[in-house]
């Protein structure tokens, strides 16, 4: 196999046994990158020579022996997440000249354990959107059929990975921005527990929400990356102090006896696309196969999540984005009146879908609408959560589609922000519960676009969700597909 194409576990085992250097291997990678960003506008930025230097970094590490399971490998990383003197834009251009002081504690933990990066990837504006259609900057392609999206918000991370572009990535989900992408491009991706992974660093768009995970071409690629990026830290007040357990190891043990639950909810949507049915069914069948006892338990409350989600993350947002004013960082406007420049720097810097999002969410905070809309939406949140918990006593994980749909049509969807909305009708409610949630490919359509199974674990029990998927691909072939680009 060629070199950027291999998993962070095969390519780990070649560099510790000297067969390749991290030179060579970020060298394959940023080839790949040339031979290929043309196509597929994964990239914002690429740090060619920081990676480079620190690929001779690691070479030098690796000959003292360092085993570290990440030390050399090429990564990208979405470009929401502040890296020291590497432009972070967010794909706004309000952010456009926007280099950060330091480095957030998921880039300083994956520095610390020698990871070379090799770009900021492409995203929606503020992580706001299904597709990456709405990023300031380029539109990424989907690398499995270039006329359709990755997916979003965190699309150039997730078509990187498909690619080759990078050996692993990382995007941040607030209501399925990485889970979504994973499955339009054929790879994994985890969305963590809320609290598993700092967020200091991290630009923000729904603070309640949002959490930080890897993209990869393996489950046991994913358990490394998050044992890398997980763990307490004292800059966020939401990251969560509990010990981080073995993820590697976990992922090993039998399946057997395991129970997944099965929402019938999540099953009843209109709009499930027969080709996505077809391929969870399977799943299913195949986990059964395994061991895997499957019960049905009930998310009564899930149907609201798009009506919930679409109020509070908005409401965050609006709070969010108000340092955005051309004082503090990022694009100004010069006018004459205070009032002026605010307008004028935001209504430039802010794209259609960022300033349609800042207006409901700065409605629905106002007074005399704030019971009505956030403090409603609030409560039906605790609903969701306890639906969780209820499905929790009966499962080990929840088992559904990640998206209705395998990859749609570039263009498809962004005259009518609704329909774009409901393609998260299946992601929106582990964010909204906080619960930890991931994609694994298990499929195609009948038109070769990649479809991935989504495992919904409880808090903190990542290990459960990875060890099923682990299984699961271990017995399947999915992974093993590449996109021909
Ligand atoms: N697609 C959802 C939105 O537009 C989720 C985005 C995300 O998870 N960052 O808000």
């Amino acid at each position: 196999m060629e070199l950027h194409q291999l998993t962070i576990g095969q390519a780990r085992e070649k560099l510790i046994s000297k067969e390749i250097s991290s030179q060579d291997l970020t060298k394959a990678v940023f080839d790949r990158v040339d031979a290929v960003e043309g196509k597929v506008d994964a990239y914002l930025y690429l740090c060619r020579d920081e990676a480079m230097e620190a690929a001779r970094e690691a070479d030098r590490a690796l000959g003292q022996g360092e085993t570290a399971p990440l030390c050399g490998i090429p990564l990208g990383i979405k470009d929401v997440m502040c890296t020291k003197g590497v432009p972070t834009t967010c794909g706004s251009k309000i952010l456009g000249n926007f280099v950060p002081p330091y480095d957030g504690t998921v880039i300083s933990n994956l520095k610390k354990a020698g990871a070379v990066i090799v770009g900021k990837t492409n995203m929606d504006e503020f992580a706001m959107g299904s597709s990456t259609e709405n990023s300031a900057f380029k539109t990424t392609k989907n690398p499995w059929d270039l006329t359709r999206t990755p997916g979003g918000s965190s699309g150039g991370s997730a078509a990187a990975a498909a690619a080759g572009m990078c050996l692993g990535s990382l995007g941040s989900d607030t209501g399925g921005s990485i889970r979504q992408p994973a499955s339009h491009c054929g790879v994994v991706g985890l969305k963590p527990t809320y609290g598993r992974v700092s967020r200091f660093g991290l630009v923000a768009y729904a603070s309640s929400l949002d959490q930080i995970g890897p993209f990869t071409r393996s489950v046991e690629d994913a358990a490394l990356m998050l044992q890398a990026i997980a763990g307490y830290d004292a800059s966020d007040s939401t990251s969560v102090n509990r010990p981080v357990p073995d993820y590697q190891a976990a992922i090993k043990h039998d399946v057997k006896g395991m129970r997944v639950g099965l929402p019938k909810e999540f099953f009843e949507e209109g709009g499930l696309s027969p080709d996505v049915k077809n391929a969870v069914d399977q799943a299913i069948k195949t986990m059964e196969g395994q061991g895997v006892d499957v019960v049905a338990v009930s998310l009564p409350h899930a149907k609201y999540s798009v009506a919930v989600y679409y109020v509070i993350a908005p409401a965050e947002a609006s709070s969010n984005l108000a340092r955005y004013d051309g004082v503090k960082y990022g694009l100004r406007e010069q006018r004459d009146s205070l009032i002026d420049m605010y307008h004028a720097t935001r209504s430039a810097g802010f794209g259609p879908e960022v300033q349609r999002r800042i207006i409901i969410g700065t409605y629905a905070l106002s007074a005399g609408y704030y019971d009505a809309y956030y403090g409603k939406a609030s409560q039906v949140r605790t609903l969701i959560m306890d639906d969780y918990k209820k499905a929790f006593e009966q499962c080990d994980a929840v088992i559904s589609p990640v998206a209705p749909t395998p990859a749609f049509k570039l263009g498809e969807k962004t005259d009518d922000p609704l329909t774009m909305y409901l393609s998260d009708i299946f992601t929106l409610s582990a964010n909204l519960a906080g619960v930890c949630g991931l994609s694994v490919p298990c499929g195609f359509s009948s038109d070769g676009l990649p479809i991935g199974l989504q495992l919904q674990g409880s808090h903190f029990e990542e290990e459960k969700i990875l060890r099923l998927a682990h299984h699961f691909e271990q017995a399947t072939e999915f992974h093993n597909k590449r996109p021909e680009i």
